[in-house]
Order: C-alpha cells, then sequence, then structure tokens
C-alpha cells in the first residue's frame, strides 16, 4: 500500500502533527489572508489546536461577500492566480456559485484524502469500480482521481443514461459502483441487480447510505455491501469514508483537515467525543489557495472516537441532515431523513419515498407536518396504513403528522440527488 494510503498509528500521534501543522496554517493565514487578517484582529489564538475553539466561525456568506470583479473568489485567496491549478465551483442551489481554488499541493491532498476514505470501503487494487459522478465543474470530479491512486481499474460512466450504467455494469462486470443514494434506489427499481456482479456500493452526495432502513433498502436491490462517503465543496471532497464495519464514516482527510463539533443554535463547541452530535466545522491544516478557519458546514452529524473494528484510528461520524433541510415543530427538530427512515419500516407496503410539504415558510412549523408517502407497486390506499405511520411517526420522533397515501410512481426520482422537503 502507498504511504499516501496508510492511517495513523495513533489518534494521539495525528493530532500532535495535526497541532504543528494548524500553527503553521494559522500563521500563513494571518500573513497571507485579507479574509482573515481581518476577521482574526485582536482576537486570541491561544495555544495551537487548543486555543481554536476561542476564534470566530466562518460562514458561507461571508465569504461571498468579499467577493469583487477583480476577486470572483474572495478576499480568503491567499496565491497569486498563476499558483492555482485548478478552479471549482460548488452547484450553487441557493445563488450564484463560490469558486473552489487549488493549487497543485491542495489538489494531492485532495485526492489522497478521497483515496483512504475510499480504500476504507474495501475497494482494492485491481477491483473494477464504475463511477457516475459527472466530473464537470464540481468538487466531487476531483475525487475520481482517487480511483487512480487506489489502483483500481476505474469505469467513469456518468450520469444522463441509466440504460448505459445497466449495460456497463452487465458488460464490464465490475465489483463496484459509486452513486448518489438517490441514484442506487433508482436504478434497483429499474432493473434487478440482486445477481449482478457487484459486491460493493459507494454512496455519497447526500444523507441517505447510513440510515438503516434505507441501507437494508439498497443491499437488498444490489446484493451488496453499501458504504457511504462525504466531503464539503468548500473545505473538500469525500473527507470522510466508511469502512466494512459500516460504523461510521472514519476521517480520511486527516492531516490536511480538523474536524469540531458546535451546538447549531448557539455555535458554542462541543467535545468531539464518542456519542456526541452537533454541526460539523471544519479547518484547513495545509491549505495553500483559500484555506478556511472553522467553517460552518451546516452539516449535522454524530460522532464516534471510540475503536473500530477495523484499526484505523480516526473518528467517525454518520450525517443526518443538513441545517438547510432542517424543521422545528414545536421546538422538537426534524430531518427529512428521519421522517423517511420511520416510513421505510413499513416496507414492503410502501416504496421507501417520501416528501415532506410543511405548510409555512421557514424553518418553524405548526403541526400537523404534512408527509406524503409513496406506496409499493401495485398497493391500495388503506386508511389503517396511514394512520399507522402518523402512528410510528409520533412514537419515534415526537412529531404529530398527516399523512397522505399517493400511487406508486407520484415521487420524483432521480441520478443525483433527491428533495425530501417541498418549501
Ligand atoms: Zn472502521
Amino acid at each position: 500500500m502507498s504511504d499516501r494510503l496508510s492511517w495513523p498509528a495513533s489518534w494521539e500521534e495525528q493530532r500532535a502533527a495535526d497541532d504543528a501543522s494548524y500553527r503553521e496554517q494559522l500563521a500563513y493565514l494571518l500573513e497571507r489572508s485579507p479574509f482573515y487578517r481581518a476577521k482574526l484582529s485582536g482576537a486570541d489564538p491561544g495555544d495551537g489546536l487548543d486555543g481554536l475553539a476561542h476564534l470566530p466561525l466562518t460562514e458561507k456568506h461571508e465569504l461571498k461577500a468579499t467577493c469583487t470583479a477583480d476577486n470572483p473568489i474572495g478576499a480568503h485567496l491567499c496565491v497569486p492566480m498563476s499558483e492555482v491549478v485548478r478552479v471549482y465551483s460548488t452547484s450553487g442551489t441557493t445563488g450564484a456559485p463560490s469558486y473552489i481554488p487549488l493549487t497543485a499541493s491542495d489538489l494531492a491532498n485532495w485526492v489522497t484524502g478521497s483515496a483512504r476514505s475510499y480504500g476504507a470501503s474495501g475497494v482494492e487494487k485491481g477491483d473494477r469500480v464504475i463511477t457516475t459522478y459527472n466530473a464537470g465543474p464540481f468538487v466531487a470530479g476531483a475525487a475520481l482521481d482517487a480511483f487512480t491512486l487506489i489502483g483500481v481499474n476505474h469505469i467513469p460512466v456518468g450520469t444522463g443514461s441509466s440504460e448505459r450504467l445497466l449495460l456497463a455494469i452487465e458488460q464490464l462486470r465490475p465489483d463496484a459502483v459509486v452513486v448518489t443514494p438517490s441514484y442506487a434506489e433508482h436504478l434497483i427499481e429499474l432493473a434487478d441487480l440482486r445477481d449482478s456482479t457487484v459486491r460493493r456500493v459507494l454512496v455519497a452526495g447526500e444523507p441517505g447510505g447510513g440510515e438503516p432502513g434505507f441501507r437494508a433498502k439498497l443491499e437488498r436491490g444490489f446484493g451488496a455491501h453499501v458504504t457511504e462517503a462525504m466531503g464539503i465543496g468548500d473545505i473538500g471532497p469525500s473527507l470522510w469514508g466508511e469502512c466494512e464495519e459500516q460504523a461510521g464514516m472514519h476521517l480520511g482527510a486527516f492531516g490536511f483537515v480538523h474536524a469540531e463539533l458546535i451546538d447549531p443554535e448557539t455555535g458554542r463547541p462541543r467535545e468531539l467525543a464518542d456519542g456526541a452530535s452537533g454541526e460539523l466545522v471544519l479547518t484547513h491544516l495545509r491549505h495553500r489557495a483559500a484555506p478556511l478557519l472553522r467553517f460552518r458546514t451546516r452539516d449535522h452529524v454524530e460522532v464516534w472516537t471510540s475503536p473500530c473494528a477495523c484499526g484505523r484510528n480516526t473518528p467517525r461520524v454518520r450525517c443526518h441532515g443538513r441545517t438547510d433541510d432542517m424543521l422545528i415543530v414545536r421546538g422538537v427538530n426534524i430531518f427529512p431523513s428521519a421522517v423517511r427512515e420511520v416510513v421505510a419500516t413499513f416496507a414492503p407496503r410502501v416504496s421507501g419515498r417520501v416528501l415532506v410539504r410543511p405548510s409555512a415558510a421557514g424553518v418553524k412549523q405548526e403541526p400537523p407536518l404534512p408527509v406524503t408517502v409513496e406506496l409499493a407497486q401495485q398497493a391500495a390506499p388503506d386508511s389503517d396504513l396511514a394512520a399507522a405511520i402518523r402512528g410510528r411517526l409520533r412514537d419515534v420522533l415526537v412529531v404529530q403528522t398527516v399523512v397522505e397515501l399517493v400511487p406508486w410512481g407520484s415521487l420524483q426520482r432521480s441520478d443525483y440527488k433527491s428533495r425530501l422537503v417541498d418549501r
């Protein structure tokens, strides 16, 4: 195995190395980053990583506010554009895209981190791997080079034609496919893949792969092991990757990225301890082009720091959703993925697809919360079923809902990401 793909001997040892990297990164920011020179003026950086939590958080909108016609990247750009080897865009689901510049060393570190994350899933040199990311302008494209580093036989198919993808699975006989959870769900409706050669399904791009009910559905449909990976455009692709133990995603970008946890409402730090949950905050450790410090990811995660049976000594996370998707019903936080997970327990009577339709604008909602549930193929609407779903949602998530059952095929299918909330 290449040194670039080895894991730390212990987390303490990694933490000590990260502390040294962070001190250099902070000095670099104060010297090179107009954004952080202004933001950190007067702040006490304390002593290395132990002092990090005293520094202010970075919000995406703050970075965007510094973009100008002369500098469309933003004031966090630390190098002349002549040193930049690539510029990605974030997908810009809300507003104009952000540009993500990388130096050659930034790009190499992204590929190394992604290769560790995908390597954790068990794919190895010699395996055939079909990927469905459309590299294009987006950060996920950089993760594709990770498969070259691992040494697999990489077969990029992209999205756009499911027929072509299914034909490639049949003819090229891959060991693994890399897809979004939504596309994986769609593929097993289109074809019976239980007898295909696929033994591993690597999902990323949205939550779902780690929800037990949804994962079980994909594993049944593919007759394969499902593991997930996660990144965030502004920091890096595939920062986290799940091993075969399926016990959460390991930090594969260790040494390049430092992870913290905060209370999403107050912004106060929470200890990154076994079983803790909160919003993930990430800091670059060795980035050059446009490094970020304490960047709010808006991803709500659960964390584990206890040893994993696989022996990889980095923290693990499971993402339950993004702040943007969260609703608050009478003080209770509800992620639509949690609604889907509860509804999935009614399979095979339901298809597993749901759409939460909040009646008011904004995050805060008055009960009952309207939820549309798609029935299984050939299933007829049944008021007892709707009542049973409503009852289980109330018992598990402590939320009053009104459940509407709709025929199979009514809710959107996607070869990218699914919308679980209709705002
Ligand atoms: Zn593990």
